[in-house]
């Protein structure tokens, strides 16, 4: 039974090629000031800066270079930033780039003038963003895809000190106001991220329909949303310039995590949570550090959610059922998704992001532990998951 929610989504998405020109109807909305985040580089390489600083200069913008922001972003870099737009004085945040600058962007846009220290108050101790706080809007040029960042208020960061890498999920007001997604800008990605970014979408889903054992709308939907990547992911693979599949696979991945299949269910995260403290630890590439842990975990919880594994087989892999125990057909569901990651070239054990024995222990401790799955895991068993993931 679906539980009772408000829901609202205020981004506004420009999708399809040619969409960059949209930046004409939103930038006259803000003020003079840009802050134009963006990360390594990889955008003035493929031409996408020098169209944006364009469309800013013909909009009579001043620009505020923010750039190098890393894969992960962290809390050095997020402090930066927030001086950044404070001395720029910043009436709109531009990020131009995946969703490592969406999400520093999110957090800029709500730490640049909150009193508190952003990492303490938003990461360790969980807290909303003030009412009286001045959040700078944020608007996005999606170039690379995976995250849903550009139409949530995610906002993950890491802190390599403290070797802890945190997502907080932001209300309404710190969703970007637009979001342009020319799936052309995708196909400079190298074939990595790429994959990555599949099993990031993959996973998302995932950790939304591995969760409740009611009839839902959210679940029908999520399998479908499920067969269109595999579906697309496998033609992008072996032609990256297919328009139809990538542009079906950048729709995916932003309702695979724009608030929508969440409404009224619960859901569990825990892949993300490994994930994300094996990244607090090695850097990793996010999707890959969710793909490298991802079946021990799902098979370790298999029998405490066996209804929903084998729907997932039969509906999502199409397992027949015939002749088969439930925990047969739930078991070649997960063997058909680790036979598509392999194909999709996706990183399979945690040893080859750079975790090493000794470091499982503190892996583990990192590891922020989520309620909302089929079973709520022990420390032992994500201790052993860990093993299991090299
Ligand atoms: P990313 O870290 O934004 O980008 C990964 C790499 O891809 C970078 O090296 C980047 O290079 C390169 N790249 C991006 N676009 C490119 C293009 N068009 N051509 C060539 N190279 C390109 O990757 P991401 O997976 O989108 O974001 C990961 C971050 O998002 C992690 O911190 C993760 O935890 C977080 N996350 C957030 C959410 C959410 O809901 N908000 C959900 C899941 C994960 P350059 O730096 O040179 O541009
Ligand atoms: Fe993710």
């Amino acid at each position: 039974m679906l539980g009772t929610f408000t829901y609202a989504n205020p981004t506004k998405l420009h999708f399809g090629k040619d969409s960059l020109k949209k930046l004409n109807e939103e930038l006259p909305k803000y003020g003079e000031h840009v802050q134009l985040v963006y990360g390594g580089g990889s955008i003035k390489k493929n031409g996408i800066y020098d169209q944006v600083v364009e469309l800013l200069k013909a909009n009579g913008k001043e620009i505020i270079e923010d750039g190098g922001v890393m894969p992960n972003p962290t809390v050095e870099k997020l402090n930066e930033g927030c001086k950044l737009a404070r001395e720029g004085k910043a009436d709109l945040i531009l990020a131009v780039g995946g969703g490592s600058c969406c999400d520093y962007a999110k957090a800029v846009s709500i730490s640049a003038h909150c009193e508190e220290e952003p990492w303490e108050k938003y990461y360790l101790k969980f807290q909303d963003v003030d009412p009286d706080t001045k959040i700078i809007p944020v608007g996005c040029v999606l170039t690379m895809v995976g995250t849903g960042s550009e139409m949530n208020g995610g906002a993950v960061i890491t802190n390599h000190e403290s070797k802890l890498k945190i997502g907080h999920v932001f209300d309404e007001r710190v969703f970007p106001k637009f979001s342009i997604l020319d799936p052309t800008f995708t196909y400079s990605l190298p074939k990595y991220q790429m994959a990555a970014g599949f099993y990031d979408i993959l996973n998302h889903i995932c950790e939304q329909y591995f969760s409740g054992e009611d009839d839902n709308t959210s679940d029908y939907v999520m399998e479908g949303l499920m067969k269109s990547l595999i579906h697309s992911s496998r033609i992008a693979i072996k032609d990256p310039q297919n328009y139809e599949a990538r542009s079906n696979i950048m729709w995916t991945a932003t309702w695979a995590l724009n608030t929508f299949v969440a409404m009224g269910k619960s859901t569990d995260w825990m892949v993300h949570m490994l994930g994300q403290a094996v990244g607090a630890h090695t850097d990793a590439t996010h999707g890959m550090t969710l793909s490298a842990v991802s079946l021990p975990y799902y098979r370790c919880i298999m029998p405490y959610g066996l209804a929903k594994f084998k729907r997932f087989a039969k509906n999502v892999w199409n397992v027949d059922p015939a002749g088969k125990t439930d925990e047969e057909t739930a078991k070649e569901g997960l063997r058909a998704m680790e036979a598509w990651m392999k194909e999709m070239g996706v990183v399979m054990n945690i040893k080859d992001l750079g975790v090493t024995e000794d470091m499982l222990e503190a892996v583990a401790e990192s590891t922020l532990i989520m309620e909302g799955g089929y079973k709520v895991l022990s420390k032992e068993e994500i201790l052993k998951i860990l093993k299991e993931s090299m």
